[in-house]
């Protein structure tokens, strides 16, 4: 794959990876403001999920995009320092098609199974 497919790759991801986590931090915000105007009767909505469960799992979301902000910028940087993509596990070079799935991919295909 040539560098600067690459990298422009990186680029969107990251892009996309920023949007859902804003756009999950602002869930959490709302999902706060309902929480209080809740008191303790947060088990007992009747909408079925609790607040609770809901705030979970958002937060798991807003982790993993976090997660896959810090990976992606570590990816940009080894491309800025002219590293090609190498499994940190097994050293052989990560595929092509693998890094136009997953451009902050550190392992290859073998080695993330
Ligand atoms: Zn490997």
């Amino acid at each position: 794959m040539d560098e600067g497919s690459h990298a422009s790759r990186i680029a969107a991801e990251r892009v996309v990876a920023q949007e859902r986590m804003t756009r999950l931090e602002q869930q959490l915000v709302e999902l706060r403001a309902l929480r209080r105007g809740e008191s303790d009767d947060d088990e007992h909505d009747p909408d079925g999920v609790p607040l609770s469960e809901e705030w979970s799992r958002l937060e798991g979301l807003r982790e993993a995009a976090a997660r896959a902000i810090v990976e992606l910028d570590a990816a940009a940087d080894a491309v800025a320092r002219g590293e090609a993509p190498r499994c940190v596990r097994c050293g052989a070079p990560i595929p092509a098609g693998r890094l136009a799935v997953r451009p902050q991919a550190r392992t290859c295909v073998a080695c993330a199974a």
